[in-house]
């Protein structure tokens, strides 16, 4: 059984959970400690106990644990990708990938640990000084979704601790192994005890228990918009700071004057790679009247071209949905989508393949209209909707009508209507053609409405959340 992690100790526990391979359901990867009502609240203790020593840790200290902490990330990436990819189901390309971008982050904040500056204000009085500082927040609750399962703990992770706060990681539920060895790589870097607390186990009685725990100053959590309404609100009873990134119903506009090649290439990419289950992925295709019989087509046929399959065979293309419940959940807004009119390409599941895994081919639907439910509801899983429209301005219209607002893509050649789309478009994150997934680990990244709520998180813009601001007045 892999322990968890509390106040530098590692606590077995009387129960403990399988970690299941959706590409094969007969692999089991290992069993996980579960984390009871105690355990979270002994965890929180020790993040409260830590606090003060790493706060006033230097800058050095921060910066060589989380140096080292990149440098084993990067050394062990294909052992570390080929773990990501059994328990999530990504392509092993695409696990490799991921935990790259885990270390290069910790390797971003390590730098960041050592720029840390404040600024020196003249007053409006007489002889006095003005000095604004930041400092860290205190005990940050970090809570995590399955589909980045270490990236997405990276880039709240390495921030949190590069501006002195301590954490308790609770992870989702699907996801424990690659948590757990990145809590293991950051323990061996050096991080004193209680700085970090891993607390596997389901949201509604760990994560419950950290939303409910005064001891917990602010919380920084992705995953469901449903879940991020229910951590909003008690981050607001408490009145502690809070950062949210949930869901997405990511526009792709695809002009007539667009490329073909590469708005294909681009819907392929954004709406069907890591089998569609990403809070960036282009799940709707808004096409102008033109190009649209040729983009479908072109699109159609480079759908039946991937391979699905089990996620770390060599020529797999898509790997499996996530769990049943997420197969069924993708099956059934299929089957919304017909029943209101759609009409369907691909998206034939079957759960024998070599092995017994969740799997799920591409599926697009066209002759949508905005209105259908696979329009206005997240979906994630490999499945895009194509809506069609008269011109620029019915696109960017509906590419805005959507509660949502993460990221927003077009492909044109034309360049006025680009720099407008990048002006208008009611997203955190816009994309010229390019596909909506995707993103560097050194700039801002979150979105609007319901997407998002707080600071944006990673690159320098991650210290926003992960601090609190100090003016000081000093009279001679
Ligand atoms: P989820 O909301 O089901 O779970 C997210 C986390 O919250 C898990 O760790 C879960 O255990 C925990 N949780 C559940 N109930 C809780 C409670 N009562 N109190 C506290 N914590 C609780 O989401 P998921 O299914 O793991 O992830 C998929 C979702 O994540 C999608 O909606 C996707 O769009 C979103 N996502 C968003 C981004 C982004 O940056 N915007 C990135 C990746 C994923």
């Amino acid at each position: 059984m892999k322990p968890l992690f509390i106040g530098g100790e590692r606590v077995t526990t009387s129960s403990a959970v399988e970690n299941v391979n959706p590409s094969d359901i007969s692999d089991v990867i290992d069993t996980y400690a579960q984390a009871g009502v105690a355990e979270t609240q002994t965890a929180i203790q020790a993040a409260r106990a830590a606090f003060e020593g790493w706060a006033f840790s230097t800058p050095q200290e921060r910066h060589d644990v989380l140096k080292t902490t990149g440098d084993e990330i990067i050394a062990r990436k294909d052992e570390l990708g080929t773990l990501l990819s059994r328990e999530e189901g990504k392509i092993l390309s695409e696990g490799i990938a991921e935990v790259t971008r885990a270390g290069q982050i910790f390797h971003f904040f390590a730098g960041e640990a050592l720029r840390q500056t404040g600024e020196i204000v003249a007053s409006v009085r007489p002889g006095i000084g003005v000095e604004i500082t930041r400092e860290p927040i205190g005990v940050v609750g970090v809570i995590t979704p399955w589909n980045f399962p270490v990236a997405i703990p990276a880039w709240k992770i390495a921030p949190a601790l590069c501006f002195g706060n301590t954490v308790v990681f609770k992870p989702a539920e699907l996801v424990p192994g690659s948590a757990w060895e990145l809590t293991d790589i950051l323990h061996r870097a050096g991080l004193p005890e209680g700085v970090l607390n891993l607390v596997m186990g389901p949201g509604s009685v760990v994560g419950q228990t950290m939303l409910d725990d005064p001891r917990i100053d602010a919380i920084t959590f992705t995953g469901s918009q449903a879940t991020g309404a229910r951590v909003a609100q008690a981050c607001v009873t408490h009145m502690r700071k809070m950062q949210l990134e949930m869901g997405g119903k990511n526009p792709l506009v695809v002009l007539d004057d667009a490329d073909l090649d590469v708005a294909i290439e681009a819907a392929l990419n954004g709406a069907f790679y890591s089998t569609g289950q990403r809070c960036t992925a282009s799940s709707r295709l808004i096409v102008t009247q033109e190009i649209h019989g040729r983009f479908v087509d072109g699109l159609s046929q480079r759908m039946r071209g991937l391979k699905v399959g089990h996620a770390l065979a060599a020529d797999t293309q898509i790997g499996p949905v996530v769990d049943a419940t997420q197969l069924a959940q993708d099956l059934e807004y299929i089957d919304i989508a017909c029943r209101q009119g759609g009409s369907l390409r691909g998206g034939n599941s079957s759960m024998t393949h070599e092995t017994q895994g969740f799997f799920l081919e591409p599926a697009l639907i066209t002759e949508t209209v905005p209105e259908m439910r696979i329009n206005t509801e997240e979906v994630f899983g490999p499945i895009a909707s194509v809506i069609r429209v008269r011109d620029y301005e019915e696109a960017l219209h509906v590419a805005n009508d959507s509660t949502y607002g993460l990221s927003a893509g077009i492909c044109t050649t034309n360049l006025k209507y680009a720099s407008d789309f990048k002006r208008k478009a009611e997203a955190g994150m816009v994309m010229v053609n390019l596909p909506t997934a995707g993103v560097d680990y050194h700039v801002p990244f979150g979105g609007r409405k319901a997407s998002s709520y707080g600071p944006r998180e990673q690159g320098s813009h991650a210290r926003e959340f992960f601090t609190t601001v100090k003016t000081a007045y000093t009279a001679p």
